[in-house]
């Protein structure tokens, strides 16, 4: 019932530090109801943080956030002191709607036993069924009762199905095209270091945004697949794909902050990015982009970066 992200990109953090945005995150989201929590985190030990972002360590635990951060310290496997450059790290408090509060039930959810890919969803996919039993087809065991997991084999799937290089955000707007119901999800995958996806439909999601650096815009322009008006008018923009451009938000080290609520970012940012139904907004070398799949209308062209009233 709670999503709590946060990325830094070249901004240093241990994962002790980490792991206590994520919490502290979490326990901001307690309010709104829950029965089980998790987190997932990059995997490895080593000095260098490329190779600790091949892997991704779960740690999930029913019952309260404080019974998972206590599990957190009891991770024998987890150097809480190893320093990340850039990392993603996602955390969840679940309010069960399919499968009993357990720890397996809990999120993130996997792609398979090697965390390719995990997900964090508020919500419910209502056509999970019709999905897991293809799923099951091509050959998918399920561990969870979840609807939830079969969000993070189906991107397992495309991904290995792919045609040619894909994106992290054309991967998830693919997956997310073959979902109904509510979802707010927000993915990780060892296969697209240091960056994330968010997504929604029916539920919130904001994004916060920190930087030392002044922040170089104050919007967010929406962009549109196929299209060669956005891509001209993004010409002087990385890109994304061949596409998408990249909007740049601050220079070089920030961090974002993915949350369902602004209660769980204000204490490290005022500046923050409402996300509306079928945004996907993805983190890629630290750029944010937001598209969406068509153009509905009444569109707003962008999304603003507004600034939160402190208290
Ligand atoms: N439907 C999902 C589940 O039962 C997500 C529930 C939630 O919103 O926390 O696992």
């Amino acid at each position: 019932c709670g999503i709590f992200a946060y990325l830094n990109y070249h901004v240093p953090r241990t994962r002790r530090e980490i792991l206590e945005v994520l919490i502290k995150g979490l326990h901001r989201l307690e309010y709104r109801g829950y029965d089980s929590a998790g987190v997932g985190i990059d995997g490895g030990n080593s000095k260098e943080w490329e190779t600790n972002s091949k892997s991704i360590h779960l740690i999930k635990q029913s019952g309260k956030v404080k019974a998972l951060d206590d599990e957190i310290h009891r991770q024998q496997d987890v150097d809480l002191d190893v320093e990340f450059d850039v990392h993603l790290g996602i955390a969840h408090t679940r309010w069960a709607t399919h499968g009993a509060p357990s720890p397996v039930n809990s999120h993130p959810q996997r792609s398979d036993k090697n965390n390719e890919f995990i997900v964090i969803h508020n919500g419910i996919i209502t056509n999970y069924k019709d999905l897991k039993k293809f799923l099951e087809s091509k050959g998918y065991e399920f561990e969870s009762e979840t609807d939830t997991e079969t969000i993070a084999k189906l991107l397992k799937y495309m991904y290995d199905n792919r045609e040619s290089d894909i994106t992290f955000a054309t991967l998830v707007e693919q997956v997310t095209q073959q979902l109904e119901g509510a979802f707010v999800l927000v993915f990780k995958s060892v296969h697209y270091p240091g960056e994330t996806v968010g997504s929604r439909r029916g539920g919130p999601l904001l994004i916060g945004v920190r930087s030392d650096h002044k922040l170089s815009t104050d919007h967010i322009p929406i962009l549109y697949r196929s299209s060669g008006k956005d891509k001209k008018s993004c010409s002087t923009l990385p890109r994304l794909d061949q596409d998408t451009c990249l909007f740049p938000v601050a220079e070089k080290a920030v961090e974002y902050y993915f949350a369902s609520d602004a209660s769980a970012v204000i204490e490290h940012t005022n500046q923050v990015i409402f996300l509306e139904d079928d945004d996907i907004a993805a983190v890629s070398d630290g750029r944010l982009s937001i598209h969406r799949i068509k153009r509905t209308a009444g569109d707003h062209p962008a999304r603003a970066i507004q600034t939160l009233q402190m208290e």
